[in-house]
C-alpha cells in the first residue's frame, strides 16, 4: 500500500508527487495521460521563471522531475471508483481502476483536472489553437489589437469579454439564450465598454477560416437568419467540466462537479485530498494547480503524521 496515492498526472498531480516523495513516504501516481491539459497547449508564457515554452515540452519536464524521485508512476490508468474505509483495519482508501486493478493507500490526492466544454460546431476542432481558444488568461495577449468573439454569456463568458476588451481591438459576445446569465454587476461593466457588441438569442453555427479563423456564423434565433461576423479569434466559454464523475456519492462536490476542499486541500472524506482544476480552487491555471498540488501533498503528510501508527 502507498502512503500517498495521487490520481491524475497534470501539473497538480506532478507537484503533489514531488512534494510527497521528498518526505520519504511511499508515493504513487496513477493517471490516464501524464501531463494533462498541458499536452494540448501550444504555447505557455505565464509559468513564472519560464518565459516561454511549449505544452508537450512542459509536460515532459513535469514527468522528468517526478521520475527523479522514487515515485511509482502508473500511466494509462483511469480511476473509476474511490472507496474509503477499505483494508482489514478500515484505515485505507482504495482506488479502483478501469483496468480491473485496485490500489490502496493511507491518503489519496485527487488531481484529475477538468476539460473545456466544446460547442461542437464545424470549425471548432479544425481551428483549435489556430484562432479557437478557451482560456483568456492564457491566449488573450495573442489577439492584441485583433477582433474576437466570446461565445457564452454566463459569468465566465462575460468576465472573459471584459478582460479581452482591454487587450484586443473588438469583442463580439454571443449568447444562445434571450438574455445574459452573468451577474448584474458584470453585465453593467460589459455594457459600458465601447469596443464590445452583444448578441443574444444567437446560436453559433460555424467557425470559419482558411489556415486560421477568419469569422463566425450565427443564427438569429428570432428570425432564423444566418449572420456572419469577421474576426480573428473565438473564445469558447460555455463551461469547464471537472473530471469528477467517478467520485459522485463519495466525496462532496459542488453542483458544477468541483471537489469541495478546504485551505489544506482536505475533502469531505478524511485522508482524501484534492488539488487543481478538479476542485473549488478559483482560477484554473498551471501555476495555481501546481501550487495547489504542493499544498495538498503537505496536507496529506500532515494528516499521516497525526493519524499513522509510528
Ligand atoms: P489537468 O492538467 O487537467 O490534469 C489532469 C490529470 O488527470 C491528467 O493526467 C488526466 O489524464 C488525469 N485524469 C483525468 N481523469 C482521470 C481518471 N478518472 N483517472 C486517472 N487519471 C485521470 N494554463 C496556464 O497557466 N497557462 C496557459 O497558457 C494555459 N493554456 C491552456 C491551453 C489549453 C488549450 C488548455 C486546455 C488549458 C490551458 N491552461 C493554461 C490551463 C491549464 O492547462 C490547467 O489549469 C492545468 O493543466 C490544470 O492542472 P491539473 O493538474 O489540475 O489538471
Amino acid at each position: 500500500a502507498f502512503d500517498v496515492l495521487i490520481v491524475g498526472g497534470g501539473p497538480a498531480g506532478a507537484a503533489a508527487a514531488v512534494y510527497a516523495a521528498r518526505k520519504g513516504i511511499r508515493t504513487g501516481v496513477a493517471s490516464e495521460r501524464f501531463g494533462g491539459q498541458v499536452l494540448d497547449t501550444l504555447g505557455i508564457e505565464n509559468f513564472i521563471s519560464i518565459k516561454e515554452t511549449e505544452g508537450p515540452k512542459f509536460a515532459h519536464a513535469l514527468e522528468e522531475h517526478v521520475r527523479d524521485y522514487d515515485v511509482d508512476i502508473m500511466n494509462l490508468q483511469r480511476a473509476k471508483a474511490l472507496i474509503p474505509n477499505a483494508g482489514p483495519g478500515k484505515d485505507q482508501i482504495e482506488v479502483q481502476l478501469e483496468s480491473g486493478a485496485s490500489l490502496k493507500s493511507k491518503t489519496v490526492i485527487i488531481s484529475t483536472g477538468a476539460r473545456w466544454r466544446n460547442i461542437n460546431v464545424p470549425g471548432e476542432h479544425e481551428f483549435k489553437n489556430k484562432g479557437v481558444a478557451y482560456c483568456p488568461h492564457c491566449d488573450g495577449p495573442l489577439f492584441k489589437g485583433k477582433r474576437v468573439a466570446v461565445i457564452g454569456g454566463g459569468n465566465s463568458g462575460v468576465e472573459a469579454a471584459i478582460d479581452l476588451a482591454g487587450i484586443v481591438g473588438h469583442v463580439t459576445l454571443i449568447e444562445f439564450d434571450t438574455q445574459l446569465r452573468a451577474d448584474a454587476v458584470l453585465q453593467r461593466k460589459l455594457r459600458s465598454l465601447k469596443n464590445v457588441d452583444i448578441f443574444t438569442n444567437a446560436q453559433t453555427t460555424e467557425i470559419t477560416g482558411d489556415q486560421k479563423v477568419n469569422g463566425l456564423v450565427y443564427k438569429d434565433r428570432a428570425t432564423g437568419e444566418l449572420k456572419k461576423v469577421e474576426l480573428e479569434g473565438v473564445f469558447i466559454q460555455i463551461g469547464l467540466v471537472p473530471n469528477t464523475d467517478w467520485l459522485k456519492g463519495t466525496v462532496e462536490l459542488t453542483k458544477h462537479g468541483e471537489i469541495v476542499v478546504d485551505a489544506r486541500g482536505q475533502t469531505s472524506v478524511p485522508g482524501v485530498f484534492a488539488a487543481g482544476d478538479a476542485t473549488t480552487v478559483p482560477f484554473k491555471q498551471i501555476i495555481i494547480a501546481a501550487g495547489d498540488g504542493a499544498k495538498a501533498a503537505l496536507g496529506a503528510f500532515d494528516h499521516l503524521i497525526r493519524t499513522s501508527a509510528p
